[in-house]
């Protein structure tokens, strides 16, 4: 009898022809998440993934329930094809469910089945016998087959399989089979939202921060620092670039019209980001805007923001409300982070009445008061990586 952690995944049944490559990759980031474990064994079955060798089930399901590509983990109790053996395994995953649940009143049921068709008895069977036998074991607790406080799942597989846990993962696709993409992160709720919710989809991220030094402080970069590791534990390393950003924002500020700071600050932003995403071999960038939130994010902004690339800016949270997406930020573990009260460095440089309607034409010639290629290059040669 063994312990070991059976996963679920399910969209990646959908991909046909695909799906040895998707189920690959889940086995790879299943394996990556699990790597300071020791000698961890993580093995393909029939539409499941088992890990074995695991001595900390409940830090490694944490971990688990955070890659993309898991519908559901269960931790079970692997065991010989026999009998006796599964009544053992059922013995033992009732003393937990009765640790967890209590005694009173506890009722559960039996749900087996059977993959191997030789095993000599059937489904119906093997509930009747296990069902007769808990009630042996464990005579103060009920049968209830339509609303069971524990139900007792046994499957007969390659092994026998026995568990009374289903803990939901967090869906979504695995990592790396949807290509890659390049997160602006600031300290905010709203852009490692935006990044999950994209490497959900399988997308491998980078991000890029933005720092204004002396404006924004040691602390507000460290803060972005945090977030992009909370982050990683669901999307898997990210290789963050830090770009200085100060002297941009000041030769704006100096010689631009002060209405059109932010959107100017905004296409920079992007034109930057776009060459470290060639860089990363990454095909679109990513935000956290959301139509109208502030100034810059109207419908007007976001075209004259996204005229500065010629890359797709992806924006997951376009249409969420704030709340919705606080209450994301508060279930991926980015909330508590993200609403220290750094400053980031749009803060420093607001305009008192920023344009809401900024208009392509005018925003350019206020553009072109600029060496923006200069800014650029300089800012780009003098970015930091931290590899997360
Ligand atoms: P967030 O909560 O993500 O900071 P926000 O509601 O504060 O978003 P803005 O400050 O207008 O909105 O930023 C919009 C988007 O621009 C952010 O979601 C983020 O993707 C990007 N962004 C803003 N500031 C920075 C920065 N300093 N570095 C990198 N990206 C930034
Ligand atoms: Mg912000």
């Amino acid at each position: 009898m063994e312990n070991v952690i059976l996963i679920r995944y399910g969209e990646i049944y959908l991909k046909g022809l695909n799906r040895p490559f998707f189920e690959q990759r889940l086995m790879d980031n299943v394996k990556k998440v699990l790597e300071d474990f020791g000698d961890v064994k993580v093995k393909k079955g029939q539409g499941r993934i088992y890990v074995e060798g695991i001595d900390n089930i409940r830090d490694a399901m944490d971990r688990l329930t955070k890659v993309f590509g898991i519908i559901s983990v269960s931790p079970a109790l692997k065991t010989d094809k026999n009998m006796a053996a599964i009544e053992n395994g059922i013995r033992v995953v009732m003393e937990d469910a009765m640790a967890k649940y209590g005694v009173d009143n506890l009722t559960f049921k039996v749900e087996s089945r059977r993959s191997d068709k030789s095993f000599p008895k059937n489904s119906m069977e093997l509930n009747r016998e296990l069902g007769a036998f808990v009630l042996r074991e464990f005579p103060y607790v009920k049968v209830d087959v339509h609303n069971p406080e524990v139900l007792l799942s046994v499957e007969v597989r390659e092994w026998t399989y026995v568990y009374h846990e289903v803990i939901d993962g967090a869906g979504g696709m695995p990592v790396g089979t949807n290509g890659k993409a390049t997160l602006l992160l600031s300290g905010g709720i709203d852009s490692p939202v935006a990044g999950w919710m994209i490497a959900k989809r399988g997308v491998e991220l980078s991000a890029v921060y933005y720092h204004s030094v002396p404006y924004t402080s040691e602390r507000a970069k460290q803060k972005v620092i945090d977030l992009a590791r909370i982050l990683s534990k669901y999307s898997g390393p990210i290789k963050l670039y830090v770009v200085p950003f100060t002297k941009i924002q000041q030769e704006i500020y100096t010689n631009c019209p002060e209405s059109q700071l932010t959107i100017l600050m905004r296409r920079f932003m992007m034109k930057i980001a776009e060459e470290i995403a060639d860089q990363e071999g990454a095909k679109v960038l990513v935000t956290g805007e959301s139509v109208g939130q502030v100034a810059s994010q109207t419908l007007e902004s976001l075209v004259v923001t996204d005229d500065a690339v010629d890359m797709p800016i992806l924006r997951p949270l376009i249409g969420f409300d704030k709340i919705e997406i606080m209450n994301i930020a508060e279930k991926i573990g980015t909330y508590d982070i993200s609403i220290l009260p750094y400053e980031d460095c749009c803060t420093v440089f607001v305009p008192r009445h920023p344009v809401t309607r900024p208009k392509l034409d005018a925003v350019l010639k206020a553009e072109g008061l600029l060496d923006g290629e200069t800014l650029i290059e300089e800012a780009l040669d003098n970015l930091e990586i931290i590899e997360i």
